[in-house]
């Protein structure tokens, strides 16, 4: 079988929301960036947390998943958000920029239809804070084709955990291997 990507989100996955007064975790920084299409004295204020990348490095290195970015950061993710964790270069998913006003116009994820189509039969681990019970059964179905599909949802308050990378190499060691060579 060949690799599952690991589709990574951003905001409230690496960036958590804040909490009720506007306080971000006690964990994470402060940066500015300035995102594509934006000028330069418009920056915008994210907060991250440097274990992240550790953390994503540690998974990245085992060589047992192909990850990728999945993000409305879109090329940002990767010039921008992902070197101030001290990741590589990594691939990202080019989402659509569709005119909308929810995150789920059809009841689930927006991103989901294209993410589909980008990943054709290939397995995957996807870590999203905004999944719905829709895009839950699709990865049920998903599964069921034999395609492995496991969803990971942070709170997006609190972001990703290290557990959520835990279950990610457990879920990837677990499946079955291509003895054919
Ligand atoms: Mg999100």
């Amino acid at each position: 079988m060949r690799l599952p990507y690991l589709l990574l989100d951003i905001d409230g996955v690496l960036i958590p929301f804040p909490n009720a007064d506007g306080s971000p975790p006690a964990t994470h920084a402060r940066h500015d960036v300035v995102p594509t299409g934006r000028s330069a004295d418009n920056p915008v204020t994210v907060w991250l947390n440097p274990d992240h990348g550790r953390l994503l490095m540690d998974v990245i290195r085992t060589g047992l998943v192909t990850p990728a970015w999945c993000t409305s950061w879109r090329e940002d993710s990767t010039t921008l958000i992902g070197p101030l964790l001290g990741l590589p270069t990594l691939p990202y998913v080019d989402l659509p920029r569709l005119q909308i006003t929810t995150s789920h116009p059809n009841g689930y994820l927006w991103k989901r239809d294209h993410v589909d189509a980008w990943l054709g039969d290939a397995p995957t681990v996807w870590i999203d804070d905004d999944f719905t019970d829709l895009d839950h059964a699709w990865a049920k179905e998903r599964t069921a084709r034999g395609t492995a599909t496991l969803l990971i949802q942070p709170d997006p308050h609190l972001g990703l955990q290290p557990e959520h990378l835990t279950e990610v190499t457990k879920w990837v060691l677990q499946l079955p291997t291509d003895r054919a060579t």
